[in-house]
């Protein structure tokens, strides 16, 4: 999944403690088994997948019993007792828990001369003695001890309390991951969706193995009306079966009095009713307007979106990425739509009713179910053979001139990807489909990925920055065909595998590809953005456990994506041939092709890369880099990467030089300081010198894994750069010394180090707060290249944005900073996209701080543009720029306006949109927000963009956060929690807080929302982000009012 908005979000990321505590609250459905005395005795045996034990129930059988029901017994027991004049009870929870639950209850002795009241009395006393007897018989010894049961029992596992279906039946799983005794093997789904009444009814036919002796078949289904079961085991007949569920976790169940045995076959048939999802998950519905063929009514088509847990929406099925199964679709439809799946289209039936079914081939591979896929839409394609494969970019009619671009890119990509990976590309055909209203970026299922169509479509006048989005997009999902759709990881936890993995690639590969686009400098603002996040405190490890529905929607952030492709771009700079990293995950897929793996498989793969190469270097009388670089000839890939990989955060490497002595040493890089851990990475730390400081051959490695180390130069050296093209995940500080050599060697000559290295002086030096000397180096505009401008201006333009909602706005330092820069530019067509970067960048934040002749000429250009209607063209750059300041406008706000609703162009629309939303008009502030909401107009995937727009302004930012905590239900409607979309909402309406107020607001809001949303990661980071941003304007404001 490419996640679009949040991956181009420019400012600093934001924070999980609370998870924690939250984690084990009560869970409200589940069976308080004092209350049930029915449900006690009746437990299934117990699976081999099954002896785990969940502290979370236990917890609750030991409030059930203990506190309630059991106290009233004492009481009963203690008052009968008193009759008796006996006083056997201690009360004392120590006595209970240390002596033995059967031995406990010695009856007692004092009933000699029992009156025949005193009888009634024994009786029911030892009626209750019993009944105490079995509770203890039952519970565990440590069941009413303060801490409760901690530890499973291996001789006597404690068995889970399971909770209760929706038909009052006892469920029989307690647990969020599914048992592994059953395996599906392949699927045949049956569809037929109802485009005017917004149903769908369904017949899906899983065909399983057993794989350890059950009673049970645990699976997925979500807002399913089930309304036949039948099941077969083997050969035997086929008989109706209850499907039991239990909406909290989405499951469904059979029971079988009879236990299922391992190395059997059985069948399972379901047909089932269900709504179309509102939301932009599951099977959903979508309207579009399609202006020449029908420009009053929308137009309605049903697609998917499966990722990460919705295809238990629209079918039953086992729904997580290691229950690989094949899949045969059949979808039936009216004459006038198409229909189109993950396979090619096999046969179309006519049926009795009218419909067409059409029926695919089944998947040639196994595949999770996350990948399923199909689309019931009028989309006309245009198509293209590329090697074995038919390529088809899809859209509504009115815009398939805008698919050329795609279908070419796709095109070299896809033989790009065949080659690379020495494998090709699985199936026959391959779908690109733009769908009007979709969520995320794009989606890699397999054989039909599906699009936002800002990321697929290209107008004839697009700007090349706007085909580097598509090309971009294209290039992620084609290469999750093969990381992710071939080889996809076990379990959630290791989602980088997937993302990682397509984010590196996407660069990677289009570097080869599409020079042109220039993808380079994206990449590297990618890995800023990537250890701005990681520095907080709240941040994970790459890999991280995943525990709950919202935790699994949360590891789709920007440690999963960039932090991911960060490391892995590390790990290749580090390897001494260009060759080994390729080799490495070629074999790596070669071997798990078809199957899932976890984070250690990927790095013995490429560990025993380097150990053949080594064996072959031997033999070849050792000729190859790989031999003369001493560092990287012992690198054991395992040992190195998971340092990266199980620890959050990353290393702050400090250097000091004296004569050619260098010497280095680590810390953990974090924003809060007084946060001080002990963890150590593996780090290939390379570097430059004045003597050789640009080409590639310039560049040495040393493998600092020590607190501190120290290594000799051949030469003595005035200055060392560290960290080359910033490849490696890490920041450095050169020392007062160091960054003094450093300001020097740049204030005289600005060429001495790459842009990528000037840039990365920058961004460490801004996260080390200490940055008056490179500033200097600015305002004498010795740095004209794109990266290093663009990260200055995205660097001062956070700090300007603070100050701006602590209303301190005129400190207007960024425009002296580079009023000479931006005066050079030009408002003409520009061909080279770093230019454009460059000059979108300056003149978007001189627009925005009111340089008169920015707005001047930005105005000027928009009112050409609306007296052309619509043949003068705005250089695609310029857009942004022109449309914001038209939508500042009072006079200009309602022409925008109108231009925008009738606007058929994606990537336009959004520019123009950002522009409405950058009003400070508060009755349009809140009407945009409300047709958001409403989808009427303004689409309601473009939320999270319209507040993060919004925020921006302080005004704007105002009503942004009223808004959000008025309608937080019905975001959480449409944008699941933990979502990426919810995530980009919270940071884009925090991020830029920073006092005390602001803060308590913040944390009132969200802790007041308990399973609402309060233990969402994200609001971690947001509060750690205001703390942050108040702590360091504390520290900074004063001298910032003084220099400024
Ligand atoms: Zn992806």
């Amino acid at each position: 999944m490419d996640l679009f908005d949040s991956n181009s979000s420019e400012r600093a990321s934001l924070p999980r403690n609370m998870i924690e505590n939250s984690m084990f609250e009560e869970e409200p459905d589940v069976v308080d088994l004092a209350k049930d005395s029915t449900a006690f005795p009746t437990f299934p045996a117990l699976d081999p997948d099954e002896v785990t034990y969940e502290p979370r129930s236990s917890r609750l059988l030991v409030r059930g019993l203990g506190e309630n029901d059991m106290d009233d017994d004492e009481e009963d027991c203690e008052s009968s007792a008193r009759l008796l004049g006996m006083s056997f009870m201690n009360r004392s929870s120590a006595h209970r828990s240390n002596s033995s639950p059967y031995t406990r209850q010695a009856p007692p002795r004092s009933c000699s001369r029992p009156s025949s009241r005193t009888i009634v009395v024994c009786v029911l006393f030892l009626v209750i003695v019993a009944s105490v007897t079995m509770v203890f018989y039952f519970l565990p010894g440590c069941t009413f001890t303060k801490a409760g049961c901690h530890k499973p029992n291996k001789t006597n596992p404690i068995e889970p309390v399971y909770p209760i279906s929706t038909n009052g039946e006892l469920f029989p799983w307690a647990q969020l991951r599914l048992p592994q005794s059953i395996k599906p093997l392949s699927y045949d789904l049956t569809l037929n969706p109802d485009l005017d009444k917004m149903t769908f009814t369904g017949r899906t036919v899983i065909s399983m193995s057993i794989l350890h002796s059950t009673n049970r078949i645990v699976f997925h289904g979500a807002n399913l009306n089930i309304t036949k079961a039948t099941f077969k085991l083997g050969d035997g007949q086929a008989s109706d079966v209850t499907i039991l569920e239990y909406k909290p976790r989405q499951q469904l169940a059979v029971n079988f009095s009879e236990e299922l045995k391992a190395g059997q076959y059985c069948v399972l048939t379901m047909e089932y009713s269900a709504n179309f999802s509102n939301a932009y998950d599951g099977f959903y519905k979508s309207f579009y307007i399609d202006k020449d063929r029908n420009k009053r009514y929308p137009l309605v088509l049903a697609a998917t979106q499966f990722e990460p847990l919705s295809a238990r929406k629209a079918f039953p099925c086992f729904d997580e990425p290691a229950f690989k199964a094949t899949f045969l679709i059949k979808i039936s439809r009216k004459k006038t739509y198409m229909t189109l799946s993950n396979m090619p289209k096999a046969k179309s039936t006519n049926l009795s009713n009218g419909l067409v079914q059409d029926e695919f081939e089944k998947t040639s591979v196994n595949m999770s179910t996350y990948l399923v896929a199909f689309i019931v839409a009028d989309f006309t394609p245009n198509t293209k053979n590329v090697s074995e494969t038919q390529v088809s970019v899809y859209s509504v009619p009115e815009k398939n001139g805008h698919t050329e671009y795609a279908l070419t890119i796709t095109s070299k990509l896809l033989e790009f990807y065949n080659n690379f990976f020495d494998i090709n590309y699985p199936l026959k055909k391959l779908d690109l489909v733009a769908i009007p209203d979709f969520l995320a970026g794009a989606m890699e299922n397999l054989g039909l990925i599906t699009f936002r169509e800002t990321t697929l479509l290209v107008g004839k006048e697009s700007s090349l920055l706007e085909k580097q989005v598509v090309a971009s997009v294209i290039a992620h999902e084609l290469a999750h065909q093969w990381f992710g759709n071939l080889v996809t990881m076990t379990w959630w936890n290791d989602l980088w595998l997937n993302e990682g993995f397509a984010t590196y690639m996407e660069y990677m590969s289009l570097q080869e590809v599409s020079p042109d686009l220039e993808t380079g400098n994206l990449f590297l603002s990618v890995r800023f953005r990537a250890l701005d996040k990681d520095a907080l405190n709240s941040s994970h490890a790459v890999s991280t456990d995943v525990n709950t529905t919202e935790q699994v929607e949360e590891m789709f952030d920007s440690v999963s994506y960039e932090k991911g492709a960060s490391i892995l771009l590390m790990l290749n700079a580090s390897f001494p041939g260009d060759q080994q990293f390729r080799k490495g995950i070629i074999e790596y897929l070669k071997q798990f092709s078809g199957l899932n793996t976890d984070t250690d498989d990927l790095w013995n793969s490429l560990t025993q890369e380097i150990v053949n190469e080594r064996g072959k270097s031997k033999t070849d009388g050792c000729q190859s880099a790989a031999c003369t670089d001493k560092s990287t000839h012992h690198m054991n890939v395992s040992q190195m990467m998971t340092s990266w990989t199980s620890q959050k955060g990353f290393p702050l490497v400090t250097v000091n030089l004296m004569g050619n002595q260098v010497t280095l040493a680590q810390e953990h890089f974090l924003l809060t300081s007084d946060n001080t851990t002990h963890t150590l990475w593996h780090i290939p730390v390379t570097y430059v010198n004045d003597s050789c400081s640009l080409a590639p051959e310039c560049r040495q490695v040393f493998t600092l894994k020590n607190k501190s180390d120290t290594f000799k130069l051949s030469e003595n050296v005035t200055w060392l750069k560290l960290n080359y093209k910033n490849t490696g995940f890490y920041i450095v500080d050169y020392g007062k010394d160091g960054w003094s050599a450093l300001a020097q060697a740049l204030f005289s000559n600005v060429g001495v180090l790459t842009h990528e290295d000037r840039a990365s002086l920058i961004h460490n030096i801004f996260a080390l707060s200490r940055y008056q000397s490179l500033l200097i180096a600015f305002s004498d505009e010795t740095d004209t290249e794109t990266s290093p401008v663009t990260e200055a201006l995205l660097q001062l333009n956070n700090i300007y944005r603070q100050l701006e909602k602590r209303q301190e706005s005129n400190l207007n330092f960024i425009m002296s900073t580079f009023r000479n820069l931006t005066a050079k530019q030009t408002w003409e067509e520009e061909e080279n996209v770093s230019k454009q970067e460059l000059r979108s960048a300056l003149l978007e934040m001189a627009c925005n701080l009111n340089d008169e002749n920015c707005t001047q000429q930005a105005t000027s250009l928009f009112k050409k543009y609306m007296e052309s209607n619509g043949t003068l063209r705005i250089p695609g750059d310029l857009q942004q720029t022109v449309f914001t300041v038209a939508g500042r406008s009072d006079e200009t706000w309602d022409a925008l306006f109108n231009i925008y609703v009738h606007a058929t162009y994606d990537s336009e629309k959004r520019k123009m949109l950002k522009g409405l939303a950058s009003t400070q008009n508060p009755q349009r502030l809140v009407q945009i927000l409300s047709f958001g909401l409403r989808g009427s107009l303004i689409q309601t995937q473009e939320l999270p963009l319209v507040i993060s727009t919004m925020c921006q302004s302080f005004a704007g930012c105002l009503f942004a956060w009223d808004f959000i905590q008025e309608n937080w239900d019905r975001l959480i409607e449409k944008f699941p929690i933990g979502s990426f979309a919810i995530q980009a909402i919270i940071k884009s309406v925090t991020s830029q807080s920073s006092t005390q107020a602001q803060l308590n607001k913040v944390q009132a809001f969200f802790s007041g929302l308990k399973e609402r949303g309060s233990q969402m990661r994200s609001v971690q980071e947001a509060l750690e982000t205001i703390k942050l941003n108040q702590r360091w304007m504390d520290r900074n404001l004063p001298t910032l009012q003084k220099w400024l």
